[in-house]
């Protein structure tokens, strides 16, 4: 017997035709690349998202075409998310931080119809343009009278004129659930990107989950600043869960120096901000010197990497704003988990609370987890041993876009390529890209670990754990650091700020000073670049 319940499909559209319905007067705050603010309400969102809409359908796309985008955090972006997405087109959010040979790859691969840019990207647009062989359409994401003249990009015209043309009177079209809505490339730190393809429903049920209490506690309250970007996994799908609770939301656009971040965050009320650890670390490092503090801003989702436990201490304990540790990827649209506290963890004291809050987090309902050994044994949860960590749920890849790459499954599980331990009470512990691992003596030594403890050093800016061959032990950790700009500290100095934090045997053998650690597109160290340039160091002894 089937329930009598009534069948609506998950839809994206209807997370925007929610918020223009019941929350039309929310705003949503853009600071522009033309460095103005600019404001509106969701109801003025739908209605140029309908218009959107209405363009491609003037293109003659058709359902399932992909449109690129090339943009910051701001309203236009938006708009696209939900006028390509609810009209049955897929959005496809590029990375400009990838190198231009790699975005001209996944456009091709992705076979990009139209690509709509931010005009700080014209000169990548302008590089690449002619390499992109299925793209039809060109659309600058400005004014008309912004519009470049002689840009040399084949019918370039300007998202106003080109909304401009719709009257935004349109129904959204109702579809199966399943159908693609984004998708976003892996970055393909080994071989070709790779791309997960979002659906409409994955998505909305990750919008649901994301906004749980025990997840990023998302309400019509709250004033939300994603500095996370909308080219890289959705923004961690904040656009979505802010139209289905109705919170406003802010848009940092380009500028994500600590300085404007802060500004935004008190001109606009913030009370929930996301981003990666390196976009807090600026931001903190902007407050600290002049003694600033926050008047509205009450959470923070910090996630991407590992986030050093100064960070969480200093977000904690010097300016009250809780830190919200998460975990995930790409193919998990990215939300894995986050940490927040039991009711069981009430009663402990700060010090064992923040043992847990240090943590990866907690399973999200909606997401399985489990960790295996190399022979895909299961683990046990007693926050010791360590292993590879598999997942399954409704917002995890199945497989690829054009199953590049094969079958990514084992069992029904997706391998993250993580190595963590959980504990009984069901907390993640990430210890490693397995990748990155350092097997010294036969144990593993957790290079997350090592670099959390330098990142409490009051002179370290950023610091980056190696294994280094070593004829008798296999391999040692050695430690990349960056100083803080007019700070100082030396070998010595480093290693013993060691002693006492963790086993002798996993203190690093040495320490380099370097000017920067390589960063990929996503903000991620790259070890493999840092092994590179250190590929002439000797360890001392060895
Ligand atoms: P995202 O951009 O959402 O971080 P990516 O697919 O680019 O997604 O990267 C995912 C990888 O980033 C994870 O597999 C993991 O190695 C790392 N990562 C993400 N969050 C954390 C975290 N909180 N702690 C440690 N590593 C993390």
């Amino acid at each position: 017997m089937l329930g009598l319940m009534q069948s609506q499909p998950l839809l994206i559209s209807g997370l925007i035709e929610f918020a223009e319905r019941h929350h039309g007067d929310a705003e949503i705050v853009s600071r522009r690349v033309e460095g103005d603010i600019h404001r509106y309400t969701y109801k003025d969102s739908a209605q140029r998202a309908r218009q959107v809409a209405q363009a491609l359908d003037a293109l003659k796309l058709d359902f399932s075409d992909r449109v690129a985008t090339l943009a910051w955090n701001g309203y236009r972006h938006f708009e696209l998310y939900y006028g390509v997405s609810g009209s049955g087109r897929v959005l496809h959010t590029i990375n400009p931080r990838l190198h231009p040979d790699q975005i001209a790859w996944i456009a091709n691969h992705a076979e990009d119809q139209v690509l709509c840019f931010d005009l700080s990207f014209l000169p990548l647009v302008q590089t690449v343009h002619a390499r992109c062989s299925t793209i039809k359409h060109f659309i600058a994401l400005c004014d008309e009278d912004k519009l470049p003249k002689d840009s040399g990009i084949p019918h370039l015209i300007s998202y106003e004129r080109w909304l401009g043309e719709q009257s935004g009177i349109y129904a959204w079209p109702s579809f199966d659930e399943n159908s693609a809505s984004s998708m976003c490339y892996t970055s393909g730190t080994t071989g070709n990107p790779k791309a997960a393809l979002y659906s409409h429903r994955s998505s909305t049920l990750h919008a649901y989950a994301a906004a749980l209490p025990d997840v990023m506690c998302i309400s019509a309250r709250d004033a939300i600043l994603p500095v996370v970007p909308m080219f890289h996994v959705n923004a961690w799908g904040i656009p979505y869960s802010a139209a289905l609770t109705g919170a406003k939301l802010v848009f940092p656009g380009p500028a994500l120096d600590g300085k404007s971040v802060y500004e935004l965050i008190e001109a606009e009320k913030v009370t929930f901000a996301a981003g990666v650890p390196t976009v807090w670390q600026m931001m903190l490092g902007h407050m600290k010197p002049a003694g600033l503090r926050f008047s509205t801003l009450k959470r923070t989702v910090i996630g991407g990497s590992a986030c050093p436990p100064a960070m969480i201490r200093a977000f904690n304990e010097d300016y009250g704003v809780e830190v919200l540790h998460a975990w995930g990827m790409t193919e998990m649209s990215p939300l894995g988990t986050l940490c927040t506290l039991k009711n069981k963890h009430d009663a402990l004291p700060e010090v064992e609370k923040m043992k847990i809050r240090l943590k990866q987090g907690r399973a999200i309902y909606g997401v399985d987890m489990k960790i295996v050994d190399a022979a895909g044994k299961e683990l046990p949860w007693d926050g010791k041993t360590s292993g590879n960590l598999y997942v399954k749920g409704p917002w995890i890849v199945r497989e690829y876009f054009k199953s590049e790459g094969g079958d990514p499954l084992v069992d029904g599980w997706f391998p993250t390529g993580d190595v963590g331990t959980i504990d009984a009470d069901g907390y993640l512990q990430i210890t490693d890209r397995s990748k990155d691992v350092i097997k010294s003596g036969g144990e593993w030594i957790s290079s997350i670990e090592v670099e959390n403890i330098a990142m409490a050093h009051p002179a370290v800016a950023m610091a980056a754990c190696i294994g280094m061959r070593h004829p008798k032990w296999d391999e040692r950790p050695i430690l990349a650091v960056v100083k803080k700009p007019g700070m100082d500290t030396s070998r010595e100095e480093l290693m013993r700020f060691y002693e006492g934090k963790t086993a002798k045997w996993q203190i690093p053998d040495d320490v380099v000073f370097v000017d920067a650690i390589p960063l990929g597109a996503t903000g991620k160290m790259l070890k493999t670049k840092l092994r590179e340039m250190l590929k002439d160091y000797r360890l001392p002894g060895a």
